[in-house]
């Protein structure tokens, strides 16, 4: 990833040190929070490690419900952090049970319209699991992301699971297919909640998006 300089990594701290909480859960547009301050937005197949990776990023365990059964909300989960000006919005996982391709428009109309309308929202980060890649699952929701002209970037989660070989390997790949998406942020980063690894860049690189922002 590229060169993160030491102010914003300084500011990507103290934007997670202190305690964050579950604000609300949107099951429909209209319960959305308002619209009062920059949002980021977290995305990936179920059982991708978007909970995992959301918790590594508070450091709290216990926010974001972790789960193996997955598929079972499709509400956003909005997190807040009292005093800081941001939200974290959990979206619902996609592509579970091995869904047909076409099953993702079933991701739904909320979300969709969230992405649309949501003027706040600053960037989606898609998560790419590393041993696996972009799927064509991905894929669809990358397009929906394109057309909604969000800006996304992709972490690569579980990179602890596979070797420096393959994840070299995964990252070329994967940054020639998001080359091919125009609302796509063109760092890819890399990440793993079990080890913390990438955490801090991703901090860093949130509060770049609240500081570009304010
Ligand atoms: P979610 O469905 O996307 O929210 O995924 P979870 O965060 O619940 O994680 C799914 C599974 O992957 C769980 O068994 C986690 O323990 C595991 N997992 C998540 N992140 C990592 C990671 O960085 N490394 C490893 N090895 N396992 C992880």
């Amino acid at each position: 990833m590229t060169e993160l300089d030491q102010s914003l990594l300084d500011a990507g701290e103290r934007l997670f040190e202190r305690r964050w909480q579950l604000l609300k859960s949107v099951p429909a547009l209209e319960f959305l929070p308002p619209a009062d301050r920059p949002e980021i937005a977290f995305a990936g197949r179920s059982n991708v490690g978007k909970s995992s990776l959301i918790n590594a990023l508070v450091r709290q365990n216990g926010l974001c419900r972790t789960s193996n059964t997955p598929g079972r909300t499709q509400e956003l989960n909005y997190f807040e952090s009292p005093g800081d000006p941001l939200f974290i919005v959990d979206m619902p996982g996609y592509g579970y049970a091995k869904a047909p391709v076409e099953k993702v428009a079933a991701w739904g109309a909320l979300v969709t319209d969230y992405l649309r309308g949501r003027t706040t929202l600053a960037r989606v980060f898609l998560l790419i699991d590393a041993r696996h890649g972009i799927k064509p699952t991905d894929e669809q929701i990358a397009e929906i992301l394109d057309d909604a002209a969000v800006t996304y970037q992709v972490a690569l989660t579980k990179i602890d699971k596979i070797n420096e070989t393959d994840l070299a390997k995964v990252r070329e790949a994967t940054e020639r297919k998001i080359a091919k998406h125009p609302a796509a942020f063109p760092v890819v980063i890399e990440t793993s909640a079990e080890k913390n690894i990438g955490v801090t860049e991703l901090r860093a690189t949130i509060a770049g998006i609240v500081a570009d922002r304010a």
